[in-house]
This record gives C-alpha cells, sequence and structure tokens, in this order.
C-alpha cells in the first residue's frame, strides 16, 4: 500500500494546481491513500494559509472528490497546523478531521524556513536555534493535539547544523513524541531543498526506530510535479532503518497498514 498524507491546495497561495489534478496524478502513481493538508488558517502569516471563511469549502472539495474517486483512490481529510503560542484556534484543533500534522516552521515571528530571512541564523547561536526548535517540538507532542509531527527536522533545511549531537538535542522531543501516541512523517520535500536529505534524517529516524515511533509518508506537494516525490528513495530509508508498516487515519484513529 502507497500512502502521502501530507499535501497542499492553491488555498494557501504557495502552491500549483487544482485538486482534482492532484487526485488524478496520485492515481496514476498508484498512491492507495492520499491526504490534504492543507495550512491550516491562523490570524498570523494569515496570507500563505487558508482563510478561516474557506474552511467549509476546503472540507466540501475534499469530500466530493473523495466521492467522486472513491472506487480508485481513498482520499483523507486533514489540516497542517502550525503549533505557535498564542496563535492555534480550536476551529482548527475541534475541526472534524481525520488528521492533523502538527509542524513548526516559525521560532517566535522568525519564519526560519523562509529563504527570505535566512540570513537571521548568521546573527543567533545556531545550537540554541537547534535546541528552541526541538523544545518546540517537545512541547508540540506534551500539548497532544496533533497526530503527525511534520518534517521532524525542518531546521535543517538550508544547512545551518549545530556544533552539538543532534541527538542529544532531540532527544526530549523524541521520548514526548512517543509518549504522546504520535506518527512522525518520512517527508520528501527536504529532497527538493538546500538540505538535500529526507525529513528526518536517518540519525534521527533510528532513534525514533529504537522509541517505537510509528511512521507515515508525505511528499509535501505544493505542485502536481511533487506528488509521490522521490517516494523509493523514501521508502528505501524506511526498510534501511527497519520499518516494514505505517499509519493512516480515519477521523484521527490510527490504523497500520504494510508498505
Ligand atoms: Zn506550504
Ligand atoms: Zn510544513
Amino acid at each position: 500500500m502507497r500512502i502521502d498524507l501530507h499535501n497542499h491546495t492553491t488555498r494557501c497561495n504557495h502552491a500549483k494546481g487544482s485538486m482534482e489534478s492532484y487526485i488524478k496524478r496520485a492515481i496514476e502513481l498508484g498512491i492507495d491513500i492520499y491526504g490534504f493538508s492543507e495550512h491550516a488558517p491562523m490570524d498570523f502569516d494569515s496570507h500563505y494559509r487558508l482563510k478561516f471563511e474557506e474552511m467549509d469549502s476546503y472540507v466540501s472539495d475534499v469530500y466530493k472528490l473523495k466521492n467522486k474517486y472513491k472506487n480508485d483512490i481513498k482520499i483523507l481529510l486533514g489540516y497542517e497546523v502550525d503549533y505557535l503560542q498564542g496563535h492555534m484556534d480550536e476551529r482548527v484543533l475541534k475541526s472534524e478531521v481525520d488528521y492533523l500534522i502538527g509542524s513548526i516552521h516559525f521560532l517566535g515571528e522568525w519564519g526560519f524556513d523562509n529563504p527570505e530571512f535566512n540570513s537571521e541564523y548568521k546573527n543567533r547561536d545556531i545550537n540554541q536555534i537547534w535546541q528552541e526548535y526541538f523544545d518546540n517540538i517537545e512541547s508540540m507532542a506534551k500539548r497532544g493535539s496533533f497526530d503527525i509531527v511534520g518534517h521532524l527536522d525542518l531546521i535543517k533545511i538550508f544547512n545551518f547544523m549545530p556544533t552539538k549531537d543532534i541527538r542529544l538535542i532531540a532527544s526530549k522531543a523524541l521520548k514526548a513524541i512517543r509518549k504522546s501516541n504520535m506518527v512522525i512523517e518520512l517527508n520528501s520535500a527536504g529532497l527538493r531543498k538546500p538540505t538535500k536529505e529526507i525529513y528526518p534524517s536517518t540519525l534521527l529516524l533510528e532513534m525514533a526506530y529504537e522509541l517505537n515511533i510509528p511512521i507515515t509518508f508525505s511528499s509535501d506537494a505544493h505542485a502536481i510535479g511533487q506528488i509521490g516525490f522521490k517516494y523509493d528513495e523514501v521508502i528505501k530509508l524506511a526498510k534501511k532503518i527497519g520499518y516494514s508498516k505505517a499509519v493512516t487515519f480515519e477521523q484521527r484513529e490510527q490504523e497500520l497498514i504494510t508498505f
């Protein structure tokens, strides 16, 4: 079975292609379970995400496609939600979805994954940046509002790497993920970014495996050509670590499937 749970739509204003064309491509690629996880509305950075007023139409578009293609592919409804103190909204957290991805794209107000703002890496202590990022992951896991950790080590995106051992930096976050019953995604978007590496790294994935943290698969597609991106490479990594099963969701219940 082939799964791809992290995909965007034009409603976030930084993706291209109709939702239906994404589905057609996913079917062509033999994806069995495909999830839309649009950037959820938030009162910060609001241009690059769904608007609160668009939530209903997003949901109904997903359901229309789910019905129309029910014999070809299983379509799931989700959101990618920013874990950002003071900006999370009950309308999103309490919405009826198959799953919520919790992601960190901001440290305070700094959008650290945006190339426009990446000079900031040089203004701060790199070990502290990494620790702050993983402290946020830890507190996100402890909050218990989300099902999937989005791109676990996104902070490596521009290759500003810590001098401290990453295993030490991430250890508490990973333990909190295990405790919260969350799943991590193997997200191939990293292969399209300067890091040229899947999120998470082999090192972190090994730690996750030892802790029995389950995985799922994501291409983080913002364009049709990115659907199922580098799937073979991702599967190869998962198997090398020892994984043979991945998680899919239905109304926030986990189900393990063999990939
Ligand atoms: Zn995006
Ligand atoms: Zn993201």
